[in-house]
Order: C-alpha cells, then structure tokens, then sequence
C-alpha cells in the first residue's frame, strides 16, 4: 500500500507566532470580535477563520486535528478530550431514539459499557457480534441499523477486523462504518480501506506519555462540523472539548509516532516469538499463528509492524497476577492499564478493563481469567527484557504450567 501517514505529518508546516518552529498555543477560552456582526454569523456557522469560544475549536485543536486527519487521510478531525469524548458523540451524532448498531463484540470496556447499559436508556439497540465472521456481521443489520462499529486492533483479545469486508458490508446496507483504531495507530489507516469514521483514543500510542487524556474523530468535513454545530452538535453540547495547552503538547509528541510505533512493534514482535517459543499462549497479530495474521497484513502500512500489544495466559488469575506483581518489582514495567508509555504496562483485562464485560460473556468471547495484556515498551535491549521475564515466568511457575 503506497499510503504514507508519517510523511502526511511530516509534511505539514506550522510556524508560531514570532516564528516559533511551534505553533504559537492559543491561551483563551474566548474571543474578541471587531464587529457584532461577525460575532452573530460565527454563532450561524458562517465564518471560516473565526474563533468563538474554545468549547467549538480553538488555533491549538485545529493544529492538532490537521495532524490527525493527515495521518489517517481524512477530510477533517475534531479533537476532543478523552477517547471516550470521541466516540460518544460520535455514535449519538449518528443514532437516535429506534436506531439500531452491529458492534464487535471485543471492544473497549467503556465502549461495550455504553452501548450495552446506557444508549438503551435513549431506545439505541446495540447487537453485539464475533466481528471476524462478516456473514455473522451481516446477519445482525436490521432495517434500523445505522452503524457499524469495531475496533481496527480489539481491546484486549487482538481480533482484527476486515476493515475492507466491512466497508462493503456497510456500502452496501448504507451504513456508517466507524472504526477505533487506538491500538494501531500508522499500522493501519481505516478510511483508506473504506471506513467512514476513524476514532483514536490520544490518551495511548498517539500521545505515548501517559501524562493526558485524549480523543480524536476523523472524518468528512460534513460530519466533523456536524459534530460541533452549536444548534445540535453532539461534540459541542457534550462538552467534551481538549484545552489547547493539552494539544499543543499531543501534537509535539506525535512529531515522533513513526519513530516510537516501529519500536514498540519491533519489541513486541521480538517477545511475541520468544513466548511462543517457550509455549506460552500468546496473541500477536504479528505471529504466523494469530488467526487474523493475514488479514493485518493484507491492510497494513508495512514499516510500522504488527504494533506494540499482546496477550500472554498465564494459566490463572492467581497466577497471572503473581506474574505482574513479580515483573513490576523486578522493574520489567509498571502493572497499570492503558497503553502506549515508553515502559512496559500490564494488566489482567478481566479483572481491569474489561471487567465492565459480565464474566459469561467473558468467557464466551475467550476473555480467560489468566489473560494478561502487555503494552510494549520502548525498551533498547528488548533480549535483556525477555530475559528478565522469563526469570519471572519461572519464579512464579507459569513456565511450568506451560509446557507441562
Ligand atoms: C483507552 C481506549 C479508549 C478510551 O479512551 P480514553 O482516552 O480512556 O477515554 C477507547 N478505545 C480504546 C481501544 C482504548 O484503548
């Protein structure tokens, strides 16, 4: 695939305001008018250029937005405050009260909570699918479907959805197909292979510091001012805006995505294959053995690897929690959620990120109680790391179990 999301970045050119190789950050909730006049028509959506008040947009969001739809390819993006401050409005922008969505059915546990326990509350029904199958997918549209949504990457079992399959499933129910691509940011640009909506939660691999929160929609033109209309915007009645001093940072962080996601996959490919070599189930999109390995790289932007996620089971939930209280203390990384930092994170999603999922459906979904799930780190020996691992994997006895 020829598309280049870093060179889309790279390419942009920003100067502050004395000539600051940074754009100057915008330090204002509000903004002056020359003329009422002017201020009436902003208000009517009907000046471009024209600042208003920084819940809509704000100099600092729109420079971040630019990056973002540049890297995913998209008209346009709306940056918001948190992930969820994304995809929120997002999906009450496209549903209302009798409209249906075909879900994966592994997705973010903020997301599964909210389309399982509180868009029911507004009449929006959500079926919730194996996205892998797309004669199941199909099976699920109803004559009130109007979304479709997945994750790229699914949190935290690493299914791969077959964006391309989907987009025409979608093209051809006239559907809207929204896709969180938080776990596979460069690896893969959704709306290149069909997708009408891409979501990014900042807060992980985008930002990579673990020092804020996030969220961003890219999309048409059309629907990312529909998102921040004042008469009916779903984004700009919910409020949940990003402060420009928080943008200003993201868009500096992101300068180097390309540099840290190549690292991040190179180290994650490298365990993925050590684990397995040492005959612990492990879940890598990178690995021959992942059921969806062909379809990622069918999709991919090939220098950007298979990304820095992957699941190991450690047998049991005692276990696996013995396994990360171990690794922490022997500084392989930190036993926290979320994804994206420079150290190794980890955690058992069924107790954590997923424990919003009932444990049935849990189990259904292949969720086990061992799971655990390694963001991958920066690391520079990542050798020195497996190996430090693998004396962990011993002490506590996973190793064993493994291979007995
Ligand atoms: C973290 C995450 C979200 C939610 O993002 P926040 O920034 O925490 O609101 C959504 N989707 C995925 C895949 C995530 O990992």
């Amino acid at each position: 695939m020829s598309f280049k999301p870093a060179d889309n970045i790279q390419d942009l050119q920003y100067f502050g305001e004395f000539g600051g190789v940074n754009p100057s950050i915008s330090d204002s909730s509000t903004y002056t008018f020359l003329k009422a006049k002017t201020m009436f028509d902003t208000f009517e959506g009907n000046t471009d250029g024209c600042y208003l008040y920084s819940r809509h947009s704000t100099p600092s969001n729109l420079y971040l937005g630019e990056a973002l739809a540049a890297m995913e390819g998209t008209e346009s993006a709306n940056v918001a405050g948190s992930g969820m401050g994304a995809i929120t409005p997002t999906l009450l922008q496209l549903c209302g009260a009798g409209d249906h969505i075909v879900s994966s059915r592994t997705i973010y546990g903020g997301t599964y909570a909210f389309l399982k326990n509180f868009t029911p509350r507004m009449n929006i029904e959500t079926s919730f699918v194996d996205i892998t199958k797309l004669e199941v997918v199909e099976a699920a549209i109803t004559k009130n479907t109007k979304v479709l949504y997945c994750e790229s990457v699914s949190n935290p079992l690493l299914e791969v959805a077959d964006i391309k399959g989907l987009a025409a499933l979608a093209k051809k129910h006239n559907l809207t197909l929204v896709v969180d691509n938080t776990f596979s940011p460069l690896s893969i640009s959704p709306a290149q292979l069909g997708a009408d909506i891409v979501i990014h939660s900042l807060t992980k691999f985008i930002n990579g510091s673990s020092d804020t929160m996030g969220g961003v929609v890219c999309g048409s033109a059309d629907f990312v001012n529909s998102l921040k209309s004042v008469i009916d915007g779903a984004s700009m009645l919910l409020g949940a805006s990003m402060d420009s001093l928080r943008s200003s940072s993201i868009l500096k962080n992101m300068r180097t995505l390309h540099i840290r996601m190549k690292q991040h996959s190179k180290n994650a490919a490298y365990l993925a294959e050590k684990f397995e070599d040492l005959g612990i189930k492990t879940v890598y999109p990178g690995l021959a053995s992942h059921p969806s390995h062909d379809v990622f790289k069918s999709m991919m932007n090939e220098a950007y690897g298979f990304g820095g996620m992957l699941t190991i089971d450690a047998g049991s939930l005692d276990k696996a929690n013995a396994l990360m209280e171990l690794m922490q203390e022997k500084n392989v990384g930190y036993l926290a959620v979320s994804l994206g930092f420079y150290k190794t994170l980890f955690s058992a999603p069924g107790t954590s990120t997923s424990s919003e999922i009932p444990q049935e459906e849990q189990a259904e979904m292949g969720l086990s109680e061992g799971l655990i799930r390694f963001s991958i780190g920066l690391d520079d020996d990542i050798e020195r790391t497996f190996n430090m691992i693998k004396a962990c994997m011993i002490e506590v006895g996973v190793l064993q179990t493994a291979m007995a």
